[in-house]
């Protein structure tokens, strides 16, 4: 039966309606929503469980999601599907690490998004992660006996514009109202309630290591403003790499080689659940049966901790680098919250708290709920239940356009808070230019080649003028989403354009976390390629300048003068051809100092014939 409320005031039956939060994991997923008594917020349960694997299975007549599907995996791996997330808003050339991973076929689509081949039909990752959502939806709307139509969902903090985009569609195509996307860590820190009451400012270091994945997030939480301060991990480290490693001792142990793909995943499955195990006692034992012969499979937890403790180690390399990233120092953070499935392996936990050793450690909530708790405490503020708050997040990559030589212009620095509008004022480059191309980049590095391109537009029908004289304003404005509107407007003609970058192009994780890293390799050439790229244009510019002046003022010239011109003009043209910055440089002045005189008289000259024209 479902609920009815009643307006008291008007008398009237109001349309009851739950909002939910959903977790969307590359893995897993969960749902959880606010209990009206407490005002606490649950995670949903379906079957007693509250994890319902991202999973898809292509049935004869229907789809399945979640166990149903994972339980195919092993008979029909073609027809199922998983780690949907990974694929969102990416394409073909950005997974060709990762397409040998899979099971399931994906499409060359070229540069479009990608899209996946399930018995002759195909779907895109949208269409894919809205059967999921959907699915939760129905669970959600059985589990409470209502209807469910607002969500918030969670995505990674280092999510772009197009993940970002494609994760709001997701959630549109399952038929609901998106209220939100917001980050998994900002989520997380809702679920312990820090940053709810308006206390002292905190730095809170969010340590998620899931399946898969691994993310670590700084934040400064105060008066309910969550700011990100850095982020950083590993998309391809977690506890499914911690199950590897104990295959690799049993393989080993028992020479274990080219095994069916049931049996590695009988194999698969024992490891995980002596790692499970050994999170609670010292040692695990089970006989298993493989290929027709048993084996005993057995692990002590100083095993399991020699095995892994690379990897671990790894993750705090990431949180030492986020550290660095914020400016801050590992004694500045107050609170360590510790999220995903793995963060129960004891040499996990151990670590972190050594590591962030002046700081209070977070696991008394489950750690493979908290995101989903933090999703739901916030639809719950966005539906008006709370004190509206702000959520502020950080952009991962700055955001610029390409200015002239190629070069990477950022308007939205790295790491900047968001929501945020940033404005800049350009101008044209040759004189009676109507039309200006605008190109939007994301990276760290000075050359636009070397950033990923989000898109572009043309500013069209600027009024004839002067090169220089346009005043183009470009805006830029990123919403609580993360989502970019870019504004380009020539302000003494009006001329505007407005346009929401559409998810055209893909970045593989691997590409985001590189990035940062290369543009710190890259620094020194990049700084140099800067200088001539600079330099290059500047000498451009004035010889585009020049050679203007002669064609127009030709009688201020004698034909001595000229020739020193043109001579300078060609010692430009072979130091831009020999590309040596100094070079282009020095005889940029050169001409600049020999050409001075002859500038000022053409200035005399048109001061006369303002003049002449005056009545005085
Ligand atoms: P998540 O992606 O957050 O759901 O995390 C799932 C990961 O947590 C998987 O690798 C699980 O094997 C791991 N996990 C779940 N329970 C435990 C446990 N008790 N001890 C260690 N790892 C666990």
């Amino acid at each position: 039966m479902a609920k009815i409320s009643i307006d008291l005031n008007s008398g009237t039956v109001a349309k009851s309606e739950a909002v939910i939060g959903i977790d969307l994991g590359t893995t897993n997923s969960l749902i959880a929503t606010i209990n009206n008594a407490d005002r606490l917020p649950y995670c949903i349960t379906n079957d007693s469980d509250s994890i319902v694997p991202s999973a898809l299975y292509f049935g004869k007549d229907a789809i399945h999601v979640g166990k149903k599907a994972i339980a195919q995996l092993v008979n029909e791996p073609e027809n199922t599907i998983y780690s949907v997330k990974r694929l969102m808003g990416k394409s073909y050339t950005d997974l060709q690490d990762l397409n040998h991973n899979l099971n399931y076929q994906i499409i060359d689509n070229q540069d479009q998004l990608v899209k996946v081949k399930i018995a002759n039909k195909q779907y895109s990752p949208i269409e894919l992660s809205s059967y999921i959502l959907k699915d939760l939806k129905i669970i959600a709307e059985q589990k409470l006996n209502n209807r469910v139509n607002k969500v918030v969902i969670t995505v990674p903090a280092y999510f772009n514009d197009s993940q970002r985009q494609a994760t709001r569609d997701a959630g549109k195509l399952a038929g609901m109202d998106v209220l939100r996307i917001i980050n998994e860590p900002t989520a997380a820190s809702l679920a312990y309630g820090i940053g709810l009451t308006g206390d002292e400012g905190k730095t809170v270091a969010v340590y998620d290591l899931g399946g898969g994945t691994f993310d670590i997030s700084l934040l400064y939480i105060q008066n309910g403003i969550f700011e990100v301060l850095a982020t950083n991990g590993d998309t391809y480290l977690g506890g499914d790499d911690f199950d590897k490693a104990i295959v690799d001792i049993w393989s080993k142990q028992y020479d274990l080689k080219n095994l069916t793909a049931s049996n590695r995943q009988i194999l698969r499955l024992t490891a995980e659940e002596a790692k499970k195990a050994l999170s609670t006692t010292t040692s695990f034992q089970k006989v298993v049966s493989i290929q027709g012969t048993n084996f005993t499979l057995s692990i002590r937890l100083e095993q399991l901790n020699d095995a892994i403790k690379p990897l671990i180690d790894k993750t705090m390399q990431s949180c030492q680098n986020a550290i660095y990233d914020a400016e801050l120092s590992v004694a500045d953070v107050q609170e360590v919250i510790l999220v995903g499935g793995s963060t129960r392996t004891p040499l996990v936990k151990s670590t972190v708290e050594k590591f962030f050793s002046s700081a209070k450690v977070n696991d008394d909530l489950n750690p493979d709920e908290v995101v989903a708790m933090g999703a739901a405490i916030e639809a719950d503020i966005l539906a008006g239940n709370r004190k509206d708050m702000l959520l502020l997040d950080v952009t991962p990559l700055s955001l610029g356009i390409e200015t002239l030589g190629g070069l990477m212009d950022v308007l939205i620095p790295r790491n900047n808070k968001i929501p945020t509008k940033l404005r800049k004022e350009y101008t044209t480059s040759v004189d009676g230019q109507i039309n200006l191309a605008i190109n939007v980049y994301q990276g760290e590095r000075e050359m636009v080649t070397d950033n990923r391109k989000l898109g572009e537009f043309i500013l069209q029908g600027i009024p004839a003028m002067p090169a220089g004289l346009p005043k183009v304003e470009m805006t830029f404005m990123l919403n609580a989403d993360g989502i970019l509107q870019v504004t380009a407007e020539e302000k003494r003609s009006g001329i505007k354009q407005e346009v929401q970058m559409k998810p055209q192009y893909g970045i593989s994780d691997e590409e985001i976390k590189n990035m940062l890293q290369e543009s710190i390799t890259n620094a020194q050439e990049d700084m140099d390629r800067r200088g001539l790229a600079e330099a290059t244009t500047e000498a451009d510019q004035l010889i585009y300048a020049t050679e203007k002046f002669i064609r127009e003022n030709g009688e201020l010239l004698n034909q001595e003068s000229e020739t020193v011109i043109r001579q300078r003009m060609d010692k430009i043209k072979e130091a831009i051809g020999a590309k040596d910055k100094n070079l282009i440089v020095s005889m940029t002045d050169e001409l600049n100092n020999y050409s001075r005189q002859f500038a000022e008289k053409v200035m005399d000259k048109q001061i006369n014939k303002a003049l002449k024209g005056k009545k005085i």
